[in-house]
């Protein structure tokens, strides 16, 4: 698909949902123009008025919803962008400048598709994610997300539920930093992903979170023989 040009969307809120911990899911529904074609992995910018002015966010939700988009967004910084959201009610109208970014799927390549992510991170994947699956991607799929607590964790089910309906798709969520009785898996995504990939120097991989997260996993692949060719990210901070 041919990038489409970002213009300014009127939206209006539809839900503000708490997740967990710091996590929230905002759904904008479009009002003009009424719906939206992005591809998998572009973000929007908020136009949020004084003192940020702008705010950036990934759509999280996949391009087939057309009519409104889904963000999610970690609050812990409480900067401008997290504060303007945490006041947005349903029925709020807003204004956002997109589609954006290049930080999007092969999908026509057929190589295995490794997404890895730490927190709010998740947002883009989960686009590029939604819409391999459903339109009959059929690579494999492995995704790694890792979070801190416990606390943190949401969207379990529906990646249970992708992982029961598609059988190419694979998950692994990561605690840094889980209580003792933690039964599943522990550590940060960089600690697992090298050594548990199969394929991986014939691996596509989607890096998404922070800075050094994002640095740490590059040097780690390109280390181990995966070409950089095959490398794609998008640092949020
Ligand atoms: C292309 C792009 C897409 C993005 N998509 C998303 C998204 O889908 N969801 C999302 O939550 N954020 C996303 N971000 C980050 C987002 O733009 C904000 O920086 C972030 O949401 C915090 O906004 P803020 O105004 O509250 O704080 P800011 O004023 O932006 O940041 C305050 C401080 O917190 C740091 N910081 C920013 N985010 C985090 C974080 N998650 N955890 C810890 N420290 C942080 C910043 O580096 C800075 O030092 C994206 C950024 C880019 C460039």
């Amino acid at each position: 698909m041919e990038p489409v040009k970002p213009a300014i969307y009127t939206a209006e809120v539809s839900s503000v949902v708490n997740m967990a911990g710091e996590f929230y899911v905002t759904r904008f529904v479009l009002a003009q123009p009424k719906e939206i074609q992005f591809q998998a992995g572009q973000y929007v910018i908020f136009l949020i008025g004084p003192p940020k002015g702008r705010h950036t966010l990934s759509i999280a939700s996949a391009p087939a919803q057309r009519g409104s988009i889904d963000i999610l967004q970690s609050v812990a910084p409480r900067g401008g962008g997290s504060t303007w959201l945490l006041a947005l009610k349903s029925g709020d109208t807003v204004q956002f400048l997109g589609p954006l970014g290049k930080f999007t799927l092969q999908k026509e390549s057929k190589r295995p598709k490794v997404f890895v992510a730490t927190g709010c991170g998740l947002a883009p994947l989960r686009s590029m994610i939604l819409d391999y699956l459903e339109t009959s991607g059929t690579a494999r799929v492995t995704l790694w997300w890792g979070l801190r607590h416990e606390t943190d964790i949401f969207w379990q089910e529906e990646l249970d539920g992708l992982r029961k309906k598609y059988p190419n798709f694979q998950y692994t969520m990561t605690l840094s930093k889980p209580v003792d009785a933690w039964m599943g898996v522990r550590g940060r995504v960089t600690q697992h992903v090298v050594g548990e990939t199969t394929e991986l120097t014939h691996s596509e991989f989607y890096l998404c979170g922070s800075r050094q997260m994002i640095i740490d996993m590059k040097g780690l692949l390109t280390d181990n023989g995966v070409p950089s060719e095959q490398i794609f990210t998008e640092t949020f901070f």
